[in-house]
């Protein structure tokens, strides 16, 4: 390997693998709801696009980025628009045409002549908290190229920069996301999904481009070997004459695949440079005529840089690899809020500490300078990094170490129930007397306007806390009043108080932050505002104890207090750099126990503790699971062992599929898991059934993220599947997810109908028997 002289030091080139596709104040969901209202044109919506692309990309030159992303924005889903750009709409949605109704039948569902059409099933993007939409492959329906769409914008941003990179989603992560009929041997259709791919990169390479990066995250998993053999073979299908590749992977380690991603027949390869992976290996496998792009900037933090260890290890392969070296953000932006400077309501020494999207970017073009340029010519910057960092660190709640040891010293014990499973249950059942097959939700009623509208004038102080507390409490005599109506059997208090699962427990505990304008896609025009675990968490006082014990007053059935579990306290949210997740769920976990034990000391009989992210949390590679795995579950036990044998502990988790984890599942030991089974007609539940998993269930049977109503017929038809499953004293009945994000209208009449629904299957049981 050739080594520059160091006099002769070049500027490597710098560049995004994507950007925020919201747009500023996020004008891309309002866009996108006023639209779905039927309150805009189409032509409206698509000049909100075109603002918000133009920004991105002006954000980009202005900063200095030599080869900006385009391409990469997307009205839904970066998986669904590939979808139809190949044509690959599900049989069931007929010949869809690559367009933005298409886009929005196959992502949020449709109903047309009486029939409800399904939409994708919803997934979580690797190990980030950004979903995508499973498209699903028909062995009947070749690829074809329907591309119009996606080259429009490319178009524009070439005119205005002829360096733009497109981004596009590879073929080989494509198929392994996808789902269908013939989804054993989807590989078989490699070749032919690579022939559709080159199409579009012929249509890039018209269009004057000079550089495509192409995406494949799937490499950073344990893949098997047949897919790692079909790497080479595609992409020699996507040569294209006068068209350069950048194979770009991230999220998870390279490791055993290194000289796979080094030898493939493309012109660069980007890599995540925040996993352990050492860039020397890979520089000497590297093939002396590519470029190496290294994502060395996190793209999924959000804590400022430190350049001058991130110079220490780019210094030596800049030597090795001069203008062969590139520089990017790990992964997209897609990850993290816009701009930090909108957070001026922080104490300074957090505020100084943020680096979120447009941050990214300067510090990139930084590193760039400080590897052309020499350490000297960027001191200043070098030594504002430390001093803010030094500032954070010794900012009051950053360490409590009487706390630590305290949490330490309480997980050397196994934290376990007093009882196992069956004499719990059997308590509880004396406790709250429950019906066979009990019907529940999972927390949330629908946030209505004026909901929200009083939550913001109590935020702004246009109403005062005794105002606000009555206006919530009312709302949960409605709810309560709603429920026992239509004959629920174990009632939730609707949780009108709270904007957001995590938010809301993240505002009372100590050692977390909360931005402004920090929001996230995390799909369609679902935004979360992850809030900064930056100090030690602790819990002052009781979060939601009064709102419970309201609730029960109300009602003679027993009603479910609600937590948000430590896992996904600390997964949606933005952690510390300087702890591991590990000890910060422990931390978390510590507060929540204090809160269950309350919540069962003020008399409420079950207690729901959500965790939506344990699976989430999953590292890519298996090899590191175990470890995960054994933390996550402590940190779950120890939240939650405190509750006496007679108080139900519930947990629900969403868009997670439990066949490799459900040991871990089992290890929860919650008397009642509720799961989301409807888009996968319960197949879901089969992990549950082949483990023969000991506790009680409750699969939803009503899909919350769809518009649609579903009728009481359906419901018994997949309660049925469910009892084919699980055995029906253990069966539970309930939606998939909470229903903050729905109508009332639809709400009462889909959960009347569930309601009825179990009854009738219940009858049917009894007459059995
Ligand atoms: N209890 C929460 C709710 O009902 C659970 C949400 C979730 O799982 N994402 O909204
Ligand atoms: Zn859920």
């Amino acid at each position: 390997m050739s080594t520059l002289p160091f006099s002769n030091r070049s500027r490597p080139v710098t560049h995004l693998l994507g950007y925020p596709r919201m747009g500023e104040g996020r004008a891309l969901k309002w866009a996108l709801e006023r639209h779905w209202r039927g309150d805009s044109s189409a032509e409206t919506l698509e000049s909100v696009a075109a603002d918000i692309r133009g920004e991105s990309l002006r954000s980009q030159l202005t900063s200095g980025i030599d080869r900006p992303a385009t391409g990469d924005f997307s009205f839904y889903d970066g998986m669904a628009d590939l979808a139809l750009l190949f044509g690959q709409a599900p049989a069931r949605f007929g010949d869809l045409p690559n367009t933005l109704d298409s886009l929005f039948a196959l992502t949020r569902g449709v109903e047309t002549a009486g029939e409800k059409l399904a939409p994708l099933a919803m997934k979580k993007w690797f190990n980030s908290n950004y979903h995508y939409l499973a498209p699903e492959l028909d062995a009947g329906r070749p690829f074809r190229v329907d591309a119009a769409r996606f080259l429009e914008p490319i178009r524009e941003a070439v005119a205005e920069c002829p360096g733009v990179k497109p981004v596009l989603i590879g073929p080989l992560t494509f198929l392994w996301l996808s789902r269908g009929a013939d989804a054993p041997d989807r590989l078989a259709r490699s070749a032919e999904l690579a022939d559709a791919y080159a199409a579009v990169l012929a249509a890039l390479a018209a269009l004057g481009i000079e550089w495509v990066q192409i995406d494949e995250p799937v490499l950073g998993l344990d893949l098997p070997p047949e897919w790692r053999a079909a790497f080479e073979p595609t992409y020699h299908r996507l040569k294209t004459p006068g068209l350069k590749l950048l194979l770009a992977t991230y999220f998870g380690e390279l490791d055993g695949q290194v000289a796979l991603a080094a030898g493939l027949p493309v012109d660069g390869l980007h890599l995540d440079a925040t996993t352990n992976v050492d860039l020397s290996t890979v520089v000497d496998r590297l093939p002396s005529f590519k470029v190496l792009s290294v994502g060395i900037i996190d793209g999924r933090s959000i804590w400022r840089a430190d350049p001058e260890r991130l110079l220490d290890r780019l210094e030596p392969i800049h030597r090795q690899l001069g203008d062969r070296l590139w520089l990017a953000p790990s992964c997209s932006l897609l990850h993290l809020p816009l701009d930090a400077r909108h957070e001026t309501h922080l104490p300074e020494a957090l505020a100084d500490n943020l680096s979120f999207a447009r941050q990214k970017l300067d510090e990139l073009v930084l590193l760039a300078r400080g590897l052309s340029e020499g350490r000297e010519a960027i001191a200043g910057e070098i030594s504002a990094a430390k001093a803010a960092r030094d500032r954070l660190d010794s900012l009051h709640g950053r360490r409590d170490p009487e706390r630590r040891a305290r949490i330490a010293r309480a997980l050397r014990e196994e934290p376990v129930r007093q009882s196992p499973y069956p004499e719990r249950a059997e308590r509880q059942r004396q406790r709250i007397g429950l019906p066979l097959l009990p019907t529940t939700t999972i927390g949330s009623f629908p946030q209505t306007d004026e909901i929200r509208a009083t939550r913001r004038a109590f935020k702004r102080d246009e109403i005062d806390q005794a105002e606000y507390e009555r206006r919530m409490r009312d709302e949960i005599v409605e709810v309560v009043r709603f429920q026992e109506s239509i004959g629920l059997d174990l009632l939730v208090h609707g949780e009108p108080e709270r904007n957001d699962m995590v938010e809301y427990f993240g505002e009372q505990l100590e050692g977390y932050a909360f931005t402004r304008q920090g929001w996230v896609q995390s799909y369609g025009s679902r935004c979360v505002k992850p809030p900064i675990i930056w100090g030690d968490v602790a819990r002052p006082s009781a979060m939601t104890v009064e709102w419970s014990r309201h609730a029960q007053s109300l009602t003679d059935r027993p009603v479910k207090g609600m937590l948000t579990g430590p896992v996904t306290l600390l997964f949606w949210s933005f952690v510390r750099d300087d702890l591991t997740r590990e000890e910060v769920a422990y931390q978390i976990a510590d507060a929540l126990r204090d809160e269950v034990r309350d919540l069962a000391d003020a008399g409420i009989a079950a207690i729901q503790v959500d965790e939506p992210a344990f699976r989430e949390g999953l590292p890519l590679r298996r090899r590191d699971w175990p470890d995960y795995l054994d933390w996550a579950v402590r940190a779950f036990r120890h939240a939650t062992a405190v509750a006496p044998d007679d108080c139900q502990v519930h947990t629900h988790m969403c868009y997670s599929e439990f066949n490799d984890i459900i040991e871990s599942i089992a290890a929860l030991d919650a008397d009642v898991i509720t799961i989301e089974t409807t888009r996968s007609n319960m197949q879901l539940l089969d992990a549950f059934a082949d483990f023969d998993y000991p506790n009680e269930i409750g699969p939803g049977i009503y899909d919350i993220h769809s518009p649609l109503v579903p009728s009481e017929d359906e419901m018994v038809a997949r309660l049925r599947l469910a009892l084919e499953k699980v055995p029906a004293e253990r069966l539970w009945v309930n939606p998939d997810c909470g229903l903050k994000t729905r109508g009332w209208p639809e709400v009462r009449t889909a959960l009347a109908a569930m309601v009825s629904a179990a009854r009738r299957l219940r009858g049917e049981l009894q007459d059995q028997s």
